[in-house]
């Protein structure tokens, strides 16, 4: 077996779904901690494939493309969930594989990935380096709220949710029935939020419309951590903001920022309030991004 092979087989965890009036089935690969163990999936139908999300490196998106060329059908187009590079930074990879397939987005997120992308190079490139894709894709083919398309006979139905855990987020339901979700990251499971930008707010109140709106879908795939049923997954994000909105609180003294050392202690009582979950490394990162908003949230009350 080959090297590239070796590494797919080890990143592939395939997760098959068979709802019993719709002929689906939905893959999905889960990438290292290096690159936050971000998950992309290839929705299979019977005559092809399309991808959610791209992952943030080289590697990662090549994995996702060997995959797609195993299943040997075509993929006709890829669907990207939110402007955050682990989710977008791949497409050219596809792109080279399957060319001139559609990038499936909402305006909100493709203004997102363009107004944030060489930032987000110039952060990550260095520590990355030949890892890091050279050609950015940006979507090309937009998707309002409450629009449906049909990709190989397969209904998608998409919801423009704004600013959540990123500047602009949404999910899409599969099939009459809408039987599973997928939502990027704005729901997680049992890995710590990224906080970073900032909307913890606004993102708590999409959550409780999720909670009505999801309440019939069956199975809910997330941006990281493993799929389960919406309803407990949602209701577990909600605690997770609150938490750290409320530790942030405590921490800040009214004071407007949280020194390191008050950074730490933040960290130390997330991992106690959440000990199994993985990539500890973003409760310090979004630290000044809440801390601001609840100061911004404190002087308008
Ligand atoms: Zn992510």
């Amino acid at each position: 077996m080959s090297q590239q092979e070796n590494h797919l087989v080890e990143k592939a965890l395939l997760y098959s779904c068979y709802p019993q009036d719709e002929s689906f089935s939905i893959h999905m690969l889960t990438s290292s901690e290096r690159s936050f163990l971000t998950n992309a999936y290839l929705i299979e139908t019977e005559n092809a494939l399309v991808a959610v999300d791209s992952f943030m490196i080289v590697s990662d998106a090549m994995a996702l493309r060997d995959l797609a060329l195993k299943i040997c059908k075509p993929l006709i187009s890829i669907i990207i969930t939110h402007g955050h590079p682990d989710h977008y930074n791949g497409n050219s990879v596809l792109l080279e594989a399957f060319p001139g397939i559609p990038v499936i987005s909402t305006q909100g997120i493709t203004d997102c990935i363009r107004d944030s992308v060489d930032a987000k190079e110039v952060k990550w490139k260095p520590y990355f380096a030949e890892d890091w894709p050279a050609q950015k894709v940006l979507p090309n083919q937009m998707v309002t709220d409450g629009s449906t398309l049909i990709l190989d006979g397969l209904l998608y139905h998409f919801r423009d949710l704004g600013a959540a855990e990123s500047t602009s987020d949404m999910y899409f339901t599969l099939g009459k029935k809408h039987s599973v979700v997928f939502v990027g990251d704005v729901v997680f499971n049992r890995v710590h939020g990224f906080m970073n930008d900032g909307h913890s707010a606004r993102w708590l109140t999409v959550l409780r419309e999720l909670t009505q709106e999801l309440a019939q879908v069956g199975q809910l795939f997330t941006g990281h951590g493993q799929p389960d049923q919406p309803s407990a997954l949602i209701s577990a994000q909600i605690d997770y903001i609150n938490a750290y909105r409320s530790q942030v609180v405590a921490l800040l003294e009214g004071t407007a920022q949280l020194s390191v050392e008050q950074k730490i202690k933040l960290e130390e009582a997330m991992t106690r309030l959440f000990p199994d979950y993985q990539l500890s490394a973003f409760i310090q990162a979004g630290a000044d991004s809440v801390a601001t908003e609840l100061q911004g949230e404190l002087s308008s009350a």
